[in-house]
């Protein structure tokens, strides 16, 4: 990145820039479809995830290139892979969790738990005094039930409020869910002020694959007034916590992480060098480095309709579809393209990957299917599902 772009972030506040030339202005990374179609040739037995942790290591560099004052704290739910969770601790990162079983994950690779942010809003009293006896001292909180369950089991708790921000131009929108609103946020300060709570940050998250770089301006502005909010009733707020959503290329346009990166270290220029930033990426570190790959297990015409089966659906690792999250989809045929639906293998109604999606006329039982990009949310959410195996993960590491 040696030419810093002319300031995006003002630009993109007053709209003189045509919204494309924020997409795409740098090259993005992919693992080499040629090692990903000779994995599948050497066995296969059933549908997998091949990923290589050079391209993990890679991206948390540049991520943090982008954002220099910004640590990542990868999001552990993306893909808890041990190698991936140790490449990326190697790399500096530390770590984002919603569960007993993810802070024990990391325990076992010696993650030092005072670093650890327990971001789920609703966390259970177990699962509280659990982490806080292991050492974890970042606890979110987006309710006062929240914050007062935290502070009664852990009266030194740091705790940082997640607010409701926009989630405009995300592929998978999360804002519907967690998130205090205005009101919520004035109740939460002046709670965590009379029980005397340690309201220590704030965070914020601008949507999962998330295109639109505002999200983030919008969210550290909210942020900036919600600090001034909580040191006017006392407290010390010295924490920021920009949340994952980083986009990956698929077949959208995508702004880059250097485009996100000026947009927000512009913003962050509201905060004195004395507040710590965290950012919690899961999608943006991992899903470059993988291709999922699962096969056509049969094909049907019904109604006229052609339909394909493939041997991994909604229940085995192809769940992001469902949202409109489009992966690039390759195949080893060429015929001209026609609309497919595309079902998993299960006898679920739900279990329907795709309708209407251009891909070679010829495909047939048999053929791989390759998921390009698709090493996040996939075999992190597949299950057993009707007796159909969990994918295989196989790992490796390129000299790259
Ligand atoms: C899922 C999640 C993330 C990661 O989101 P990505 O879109 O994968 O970057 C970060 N923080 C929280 C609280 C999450 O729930």
């Amino acid at each position: 990145m040696g030419v810093r772009p002319s300031s995006i972030g003002r630009l993109t506040k007053q709209n003189s820039l045509p919204q494309e030339q924020l997409f795409d202005t740098h090259a993005e990374s992919s693992l080499d479809f040629e090692i990903v179609r000779q994995a599948s040739l050497q066995k296969y037995t059933r549908p997998f995830l091949i990923l290589d942790t050079a391209i993990v290591r890679e991206k948390a560099r540049r991520f943090r290139a982008a954002m220099p004052r910004v640590r990542p704290h990868y999001a552990v739910k993306a893909n808890p892979e041990r190698r991936v969770l140790k490449a990326l601790l190697q790399e500096g990162c530390s770590f984002e969790i919603a569960s007993t079983a993810e802070l024990d994950l990391l325990l076992s690779l010696g993650v030092k738990p005072a670093e650890v942010f327990y971001s789920n809003p609703v966390k259970s009293r177990q699962a509280i005094t659990y982490a806080a006896a292991k050492g974890v001292e970042w606890f979110v909180i987006d309710s006062v039930d929240e914050l007062r369950r935290v502070h009664e089991i852990k009266a030194d708790a740091k705790t940082y409020l997640r607010l409701a921000t926009p989630n405009i131009g995300s592929d998978w929108p999360l804002s519907g869910k967690f998130g205090a609103g205005a009101g919520d946020t004035r109740e939460i300060i002046q709670t965590s002020a009379k029980i005397g709570a340690d309201l220590a940050g704030v965070t914020f998250h601008a949507g999962s694959q998330c295109r639109n770089p505002e999200n983030w301006r919008v969210g550290i502005e909210k942020a900036r007034t919600t600090f001034d909010a909580m040191a006017k009733a006392g407290l010390e707020p010295r924490m920021l916590d920009i949340g994952g959503g980083f986009p990956v290329r698929h077949v959208k346009p995508i702004p880059s992480i250097e485009v996100i990166g000026e947009v927000v270290n512009e913003a962050l220029k509201a905060f004195p060098p004395e507040v710590q930033v965290v950012a919690e990426p899961g999608r943006y570190l991992v899903s470059d480095a993988g291709y999922f790959v699962c096969r056509v297990l049969g094909t049907a015409t019904r109604a006229g309709k052609r339909w394909m089966h493939w041997d991994a659906g909604l229940f085995g690792g192809v769940i992001e579809t469902t949202e409109g999250l489009k992966y690039k989809v390759r195949t080893d045929r060429s015929g001209p393209d026609i609309p497919w639906h595309v079902a998993g293998p299960t006898c679920d109604s739900v279990d329907v990957i795709l309708r209407d999606e251009p891909l070679p006329s010829d495909l047939q039982e048999g053929d791989f299917v390759y998921l390009r990009n698709a090493g996040a949310y996939t075999t992190a959410y597949a299950s057993e599902f009707n007796g159909f195996p969990l994918p295989e993960v196989r790992i490796f590491e390129s000299k790259r």
